[in-house]
């Protein structure tokens, strides 16, 4: 797929060739067809994914398409973005995809002097990328007007949820015409998001992506250090004190998921172990047993991972550190998917702690330690053996 299938217009391609953009990420490919076409849109994605360009050129193109016609302090397409840095990078974005157009945007975030921000309002704007907070000031002072907006863009939802804006959202999205498209972005698709997106949207277009293969912000990590013979006890216990619903575990050998599911089972919870030696129809109805909820966890060697495709899986638990960091990464997606938050939880005994440090640098963090479990009689230094 390349850039020119989307049918962008040329000023547009150049721009995108400009970057090194060769072919559009996934959020853009589902995206651009269905804002180009003049739809409504919920984008389920987070920052990386490519999202700014996935909103920016459609927008771009259909301003061009337009009679411009700049007023003062008026605009035809206004951006909400959580943060000033965020809005900083949206308005950098549309002025680099926009360089060879005539469009003109502007920048207003709280924090900084108004003067300049009002100067370039009172010049005209096609673009205004703005913070709630500043916006409302600006039109409460009279200097800025929505009355002319043709186009809505709601970056990052949930945070400005999470920031508390939702009052601020609320008063911009009364003053904005009806008659607008409007384009809706959140990381995740939680009960107050879809609530939120109902009030503003009007019969919208879907589009989700899975941030693979990097590790998503909706996976909490976590990490306990425990003796490889205490491994076991430290599972029943998680099990049991999380309130985990369902689980898929994770070990490294196909003998050692046998025995997990056979000591879970003993211990009164509904467990079965799916690996290559299974036979594919028994795996099948493994994972059916886990989907309908009679099956409470799946344990699995990671050749069967890639086929293990469940929604709303809770937990993932790696009760052995697989060997490379890739294969970390693959486990844990398959939780935090399609916008729904995920917990994935390691095991890991002094020998394993050199999978760790991989796994670390690998995702450029730290994996947070649960110090405080019964089975925690490794002496703090030698986890770091
Ligand atoms: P975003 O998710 O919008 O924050 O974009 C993440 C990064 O991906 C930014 O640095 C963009 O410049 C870059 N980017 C956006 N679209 C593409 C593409 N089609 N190909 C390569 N890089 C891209």
């Amino acid at each position: 797929m390349s850039f020119e299938r989307l049918n962008l217009v040329k000023p547009l391609l150049d721009a995108v060739a400009r970057e090194g953009y060769t072919t559009p990420t996934a959020i853009q490919q589902r995206s651009i067809p269905h804002i180009l076409a003049g739809k409504d849109l919920f984008g389920c994605a987070q920052t990386g994914t490519g999202k700014t360009a996935a909103f920016a050129l459609p927008l771009l193109q259909r301003l061009m398409m337009e009679p411009a016609g700049r007023q003062p302090g008026r605009m035809r397409a206004l951006v909400l973005a959580p943060t000033r840095e965020l809005a900083i990078q949206i308005d950098q974005s549309f002025r680099t995809y926009g360089a060879g157009t005539t469009l003109k945007t502007t920048c207003v975030y709280g924090g900084v002097s108004q003067v300049n921000q009002v100067n370039r309002l009172r010049q005209g704007v096609d673009i205004l990328i703005a913070t709630p907070g500043r916006l409302l000031d600006l039109i409460h002072q009279g200097l800025v007007r929505l009355d002319t907006i043709r186009y809505f863009v709601l970056d990052e939802a949930d945070r400005m949820l999470d920031m508390g804006f939702i009052h601020d959202i609320r008063k911009v999205v009364a003053l904005l015409p009806a008659n607008r498209q409007t384009l809706f972005f959140s990381a995740t698709v939680a009960p107050e998001i879809r609530k939120l997106a109902g009030t503003i949207l009007s019969s919208p277009v879907m589009v989700s992506v899975d941030p693979e293969p990097e590790v998503s912000r909706l996976i909490e990590q976590s990490v306990y250090y425990v003796r490889k013979e205490d491994k076991k006890l430290l599972l029943n216990h998680v099990i049991h004190n999380h309130a985990i619903g369902n689980a898929l575990v994770f070990t490294r050998t196909k003998h050692g998921a046998d025995k997990v599911a056979k000591e879970l089972n003993r211990n009164g919870i509904s467990a079965e172990a799916i690996h290559g030696n299974k036979a594919q129809n028994r795996r099948e109805k493994s994972l059916q047993g886990f989907r309908s909820g009679t099956i409470r966890v799946l344990v699995a060697t990671d050749i069967v991972s890639r086929g293990i495709d469940i929604d709303h899986l809770s937990h993932v638990i790696n009760y052995e550190i697989p060997e490379t960091p890739e294969a970390y990464v693959h486990r844990i997606g398959r939780t935090g998917r399609a916008g729904i938050a995920g917990k994935a939880i390691s095991f890991c005994s002094p020998d394993e702690r050199k999978y760790l440090k991989d796994i670390h640098k690998e995702i450029r963090n730290e994996i947070p330690v649960i110090g405080q479990h019964p089975f925690n009689g490794i002496p703090e230094h030698q986890h770091f053996n």
